[in-house]
C-alpha cells in the first residue's frame, strides 16, 4: 500500500474505539483526509499528546482500503504553543479549523489552502486577544475570505454582479455572486449591503492575511462575516458553527 511523507496540520481530533483517534488533517499534495492514529490515545503513547488540533506535523501516512488512511508515524514541526496560552486565540484558531475543514474538499491537491492556514495559526499564536469575540478577529475573517477565494468564490463588489451597472451597490446576493445595484435589489430579496462591511471584504481579499487587522474596522467586522457566510452558504451548502446563525 502506498506510503506518502507529507506535512500536515490537524484539524480535528475525535475518539475512536478503546484507544484510538481518528484526525482529520490538512495536507498540501493530499488535500484533505481522514487517518487513524491507532493507541494514539493509551497513557503510554508518544503519539497521543502530539495530536492536537491546530498542530503541525510531519506524517508518515499509508493508504487504506477505503478513504481513511492510517498514521503511522509523526513528528511535531510546530506545536502552536502560543494558540494554548490564551483562550482567544485558542477559539480564533477553532474557528480557522473548522472553516479549513467544511470548505477545503477531501483528497484534492490544496497547497494554498495548506500554507493559507498554517500562515493563519502562526498569526493567530502571536495575536492580541481584542474586544470581539474570536469569529470576529481580523484574522479568522481574512482566513474565511481567502479560503472563498480559493474555492473560485471571490464576491463581485466593484459594480453590479447582476447587470453589470456601475456602484453604488446597495444589496448583496450570494446567489449572483456579490453587490448589486440599487435596480437589481429592488424586490430581489438580497440583503441590504453596508458599504464598511463591503470595503473590508475587499481589502481582506486584496491584502496579505498579515495585514488583516488594519482591513477590518471592529464596527465592519460582523458585517463582512456575514457576506463571507452568505457566500459560503450559498454555493457551499456551508454554515460554520463558529459563525452567527443566518
Ligand atoms: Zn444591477
Amino acid at each position: 500500500m502506498a506510503t506518502f511523507e507529507t506535512d500536515a496540520v490537524v484539524l480535528r481530533t475525535l475518539r475512536y474505539g478503546e484507544s484510538d483517534a481518528i484526525l482529520a488533517l490538512l495536507t498540501p499534495g493530499l488535500g484533505r483526509v481522514s487517518a487513524i492514529a491507532k493507541g494514539a490515545r493509551k497513557p503510554t503513547s508518544k503519539q497521543g499528546g502530539r495530536l492536537q488540533p491546530g498542530v503541525r506535523l510531519q506524517a508518515t501516512l499509508v493508504e487504506g482500503r477505503g478513504d481513511l488512511m492510517t498514521l503511522r508515524g509523526t513528528q511535531v514541526i510546530d506545536a502552536g504553543a502560543g494558540l494554548w496560552m490564551d483562550g482567544y486565540r485558542l477559539r480564533a484558531a477553532g474557528c480557522v479549523l473548522e472553516a479549513a475543514l467544511r470548505v477545503v474538499p477531501e483528497h484534492e491537491e490544496a497547497e494554498a489552502p495548506y500554507n493559507l492556514i498554517t500562515r493563519a495559526l502562526s498569526l493567530i499564536a502571536v495575536a492580541p486577544a481584542r474586544d470581539e469575540p474570536p469569529r470576529l478577529d481580523p484574522y479568522v475573517l481574512g482566513t474565511q475570505a481567502k479560503l472563498l477565494a480559493v474555492s473560485g468564490l471571490v464576491p463581485h463588489l466593484a459594480s453590479c454582479a447582476a447587470c453589470g451597472g456601475p456602484p453604488p451597490l446597495e444589496g448583496f446576493s450570494a446567489s449572483a455572486g456579490g453587490g448589486v445595484c440599487g435596480a437589481c435589489y429592488i424586490g430581489s430579496g438580497a440583503e441590504a449591503l453596508e458599504p464598511a462591511a463591503a470595503d473590508a471584504l475587499v481589502a481582506l481579499l486584496a491584502r496579505p492575511l498579515a495585514e488583516a487587522p488594519e482591513c477590518v474596522p471592529p464596527d465592519a467586522a460582523a458585517g463582512a462575516e456575514r457576506l463571507i457566510a452568505l457566500m459560503l452558504r450559498e454555493h457551499l451548502g456551508v454554515t460554520l458553527k463558529s459563525g452567527t446563525p443566518l
